[in-house]
């Protein structure tokens, strides 16, 4: 058994050792192979090879870099090589589907949004398959060497395997072989990540939790959930599991869920719930200065932002609601920082303190007394969160093998 599982452990060893080398590059490029081995840990006869195998890919290349202040002979640094790597980049959500070619920096070359509508008599995987095949020959004159698929979506995921077993606004998705169905069409390695997942992991590496080893984040939108880093990992990372304070139960006697129960918070605080509660709300107000507009999430946080009583209680309930929550979050894990994410951010002077004053309420004080509360750096559309599956997927090396394979 021992002798057998000897190749795995060395490719292992060799996969996790390639992609610690290639995040120093990416991070701290141009870097010398000397510094590289000191911060890698690792022999420089190891560094020499990994590195050559690299350069003979075109992942990285040789560069001079002239330390500040010598006369010397310039120092050989190393940089990624990114432009001529393509992958593409998918996030569904409710309504529609956004598709982007993106190079290997995460830099984006072309990005589309499409609409998905929820009711179709076409399968919905058939669907997505369209728009794909579309995307690709709409920009084919574009499309450098194909590397990677990364699709992140709600729903309940096993990511593993790439299959969807259910998803949120779509009812047909059941058991959806995505993963499968996609690999066997393109050739190249297929990325599935619960959007708020990704999300999280998108401002860990490129947005406002960069660097910070404990964060929570929460996204209040069309669903309500949470992602959260702990010691500088992604709680959950690998599995189906999703932090879902968004079926955590608020209120006893509310609302049924889709999920099964009564009163979740995701049926208080997502966006539909907090429109359907301001229009009730709203016939009991007629001073409300939130009649003189269609109702919108836009319209709600400005009236807010304006003084509007109704508005102001509105955006601040669901601080409350969240915040509770988020209270109890904050006694498990103990984070650095609370990232919201959600449109209600607009009205972030309103929105945050009403989470802030809970938390300060409701959780250990030695805990609570260092945490800050603040926007998340990208809004929930666009495509940045495909691009941190497969930053990941090239700095835990599993990408980064196949690429040096050929
Ligand atoms: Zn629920």
């Amino acid at each position: 058994m021992v002798a057998e599982s000897q190749p795995g452990h060395i490719d292992q060893i060799k996969q996790t050792n390639a992609g610690a080398v290639y995040r120093l590059i990416d991070q701290l490029g141009p870097v010398s192979r000397i510094d590289l081995s000191r911060l890698a840990q690792l022999a420089p006869a190891s560094i020499t090879k990994i590195v050559r195998e690299m350069l003979e890919a075109h992942l990285v290349q040789e560069t001079e870099i002239q330390e500040p202040g010598s006369r010397g002979r310039p120092a050989v640094g190393l940089m990624v090589e990114t432009e001529a790597w393509h992958y593409l980049s998918l996030r569904i959500s409710r309504g529609e589907i956004n598709l982007a070619l993106r190079d290997l920096s995460s830099k984006l070359v072309v990005e589309e949004q499409q609409e998905l509508p929820l009711q179709s008599p076409q399968p919905f995987l058939e669907r997505v398959i369209q728009h794909i095949d579309a995307f690709f020959i709409r920009h084919q004159q574009k499309l450098e060497r194909l590397t990677a698929i990364a699709i992140t979506l709600p729903g309940i995921i096993d990511t593993e395997n790439g299959i969807v077993h259910r998803m949120p606004f779509y009812d047909d998705v059941k058991e959806m072989p995505l993963g499968e169905a996609l690999e066997s069409r393109t050739g190249v390695p297929v990325y599935i990540q619960h959007d708020i997942s990704a999300w999280t992991m998108a401002e860990a590496l490129f947005g406002a939790s960069r660097g910070a080893r404990d964060v929570i984040q929460v996204v209040i939108d069309h669903n309500v959930g949470a992602g959260v880093i702990t010691d500088g990992r992604l709680l959950h990372a690998g599995s189906s599991s999703l932090v879902e304070i968004g079926h955590t139960q608020v209120d006893p006697y509310g609302k049924r869920c889709y999920c099964g129960n009564h009163g979740c918070l995701e049926t208080i605080a997502s966006v539909e719930s907090v429109l359907d509660l301001t229009q009730v709300r709203m016939k009991q107000s007629m001073s409300s200065m939130l009649h003189q507009q269609p109702l919108t999430v836009e319209w709600l946080c400005q009236a807010a932002l304006l003084g509007d009583l109704l508005a102001k209680d509105i955006i601040s309930g669901v601080g409350t609601h969240v915040g509770r929550i988020l209270a109890i979050m904050v006694n498990l894990f103990n984070p650095q920082k609370i990232l919201i994410g959600s449109p209600f951010n607009l009205a972030s002077d309103i929105l945050f303190p009403a989470i802030g004053a809970c938390i300060h309420q409701q959780s250990l004080p030695a805990y609570s007394k260092h945490i800050a509360v603040e926007s998340t750096q990208f809004l929930n559309r666009g495509t940045m969160t495909g691009a941190a599956l497969v930053k990941d997927a090239l700095y835990n090396g599993s990408l980064l093998i196949r690429l040096l394979q050929g």
